[in-house]
């Protein structure tokens, strides 16, 4: 049965950008439709992403600290895995935020309509679902269809063997030889996984250092740490072939430093994600959409049609969650008249490996590349005792400054509990604190927190010697 639904605001998606659009053009008043292929809202973040990939690293963050302990006197034993328990606790974190995305729909009278939406002119968009097609109107809309894993076409794709990161976190059994393609921070995170339940990890990269993009000084912690753990890291080497043989997937690698062709039980291809852009029929509404995929915004989140706007992964990188919902309130704002806008400074980025590695506001690299004159602050974990007594060294805070104002204009940490511990630097730099004010600003002792403010005092010089 066909039918036909009016909406004020048109949200397509239902993933943290989706959501969060949807509750705050409610709040403000608009009648929302929001359309979503699954039945369950929370996009790949709830569901194959952020969350279940966070439920599974706390398991592998007890079990290596249960083991390091061993050490200081204290053991447990082997860990006995139960994976059905596993799955079952993972998929119980994520239902219970589920539940809770549906019950706030259901408190904002947002209609949900479940189907895949496709748009048929500049004010309609056509939902295929179970039930049928339902047809919605919409005054506004916006697209918040999110991105999908990249294939690499040569690969044995069909095969059960060869995972990309939804596989690998369903987590059908525990390889004993994984492969994983692609050393950036979602193959790392699932080499902590699989590393701790048992896999033997080897990570292929093509760049010169695992997780490109962040300074070298705060990978090479994590880097020591996992080559010590793992099987191999090999960098600068790209995979040329995969084979699907009975023994495994036969991978011959290609690289000045290649290693010889060998057979692996499971490989994860972890080497980004392409934006949905193309399958939306978006030229029916005459959206531009790039050659990758992406759909061209401004800094209201508007398309080339005035009233469409899109959001979160469909619209560029950095491909996270946080910004995906930063972005679908400024949309549902501007919709609603008011005057927003996107003016983050910085949005962070955290691999929550172990150790984790966080960093926001400008690199060194970017620094360096920029011509940018910097005062750095760099302080050694193991000079905290708080760090210590945690049975770990090889953290590090790291803080950049303007040369002149001695203005924070970025900062790194890596060490356990980087990814929270960020939040004080972003919130820093969004208020325009400079190093002495964040020297001067007192911190619990012993905390991991005060390595921000040591490194800062690096900078005004209030630290010299540390040993
Ligand atoms: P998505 O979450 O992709 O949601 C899009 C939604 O639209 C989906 O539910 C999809 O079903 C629906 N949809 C698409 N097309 C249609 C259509 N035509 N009709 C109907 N529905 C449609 N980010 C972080 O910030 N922190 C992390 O720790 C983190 N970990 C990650 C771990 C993994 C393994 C992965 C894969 C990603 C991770 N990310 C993380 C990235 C994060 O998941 C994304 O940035 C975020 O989900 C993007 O949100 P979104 O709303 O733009 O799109």
């Amino acid at each position: 049965a066909e039918s036909t639904i009016n909406a004020e605001v048109l949200v397509l998606g239902g993933g943290p950008g989706g959501y969060t659009a949807a509750f705050r053009a409610a709040d403000l008043g608009k009648k929302v439709v929001l359309v979503e292929k699954y039945p369950v809202l929370g996009g790949v973040c709830l569901n194959v992403g952020c969350i279940p990939s966070k439920a599974l690293l706390h398991i592998a963050q007890v079990i290596h600290e249960a083991e390091a302990f061993e050490a200081h006197g204290v053991s447990f034993g082997k860990p006995e895995l139960d994976l059905d328990k596993i799955r079952s606790w993972k998929e119980s974190v994520t239902q219970s935020l589920n539940k809770g995305l549906a019950q706030l729909i259901k408190q904002r009278k947002i209609t949900q309509l479940q189907g895949v939406g496709k748009f048929t002119s500049a004010n309609t968009l056509e939902v295929q679902g179970d039930n049928g097609v339902q047809t919605v109107q919409f005054d506004n809309a916006i697209i918040a269809a999110g991105s999908h894993p990249t294939q690499i076409p040569t690969f044995p794709n069909d095969d059960p063997r060869l995972m990309d990161s939804t596989d690998a976190l369903a987590l059908e059994d525990i390889p004993e030889k994984l492969l994983i393609v692609g050393g950036g921070i979602i193959g790392l995170e699932m080499a902590t996984v699989y590393h701790a339940l048992g896999s033997k990890i080897s990570v292929v990269e093509l760049m010169d250092q695992i997780i490109p993009g962040c300074d070298k000084d705060l990978v090479t912690p994590l880097h020591k740490r996992i080559k010590k753990q793992y099987d191999n890291i090999w960098l600068k080497t790209r995979v040329q072939s995969i084979e699907a043989t009975d023994e495994g997937l036969k991978v011959s690698f290609e690289g000045d430093k290649a290693p010889d062709s060998e057979v692996f039980d499971k490989v994860l291809v972890a080497v980004g994600r392409k934006p949905n852009g193309n399958l939306l029929d978006a030229d029916k509404a005459g959206i531009e959409v790039d050659e990758a995929g992406f759909i061209p915004v401004d800094k209201q989140l508007r398309t080339n049609v005035d009233h469409i706007f899109a959001i979160g992964d469909i619209v560029g990188n950095p491909m996270l969650a946080h910004k995906a919902s930063h972005e679908g309130k400024i949309a549902a704002e501007v919709i609603s008249g008011h005057k927003a806008g996107f003016d983050a400074l910085t949005i962070p980025s955290v691999a929550y490996t172990d150790p984790e590695v966080a960093w926001m506001g400008l690199t060194e690299n970017q620094a360096k590349k920029q011509g940018i004159e910097y005062e750095k602050g760099a302080f050694p974990w193991a000079a905290s005792g708080r760090s210590l007594s945690l049975g770990r060294n090889e953290g590090v805070t790291k803080v950049l400054c303007d040369k002149e104002t001695g203005r924070l204009l970025g900062a790194g940490i890596v060490g356990p509990n980087a990814g929270e511990l960020l939040a004080e630097a972003v919130l820093a730099l969004e208020m325009g604190a400079d190093a002495e004010d964040i020297g001067l600003t007192i911190h619990a002792h012993p905390t991991l927190s005060e390595t921000f403010a040591f490194a800062a005092e690096m900078v005004t010089g209030t630290i010299t010697d540390l040993y």
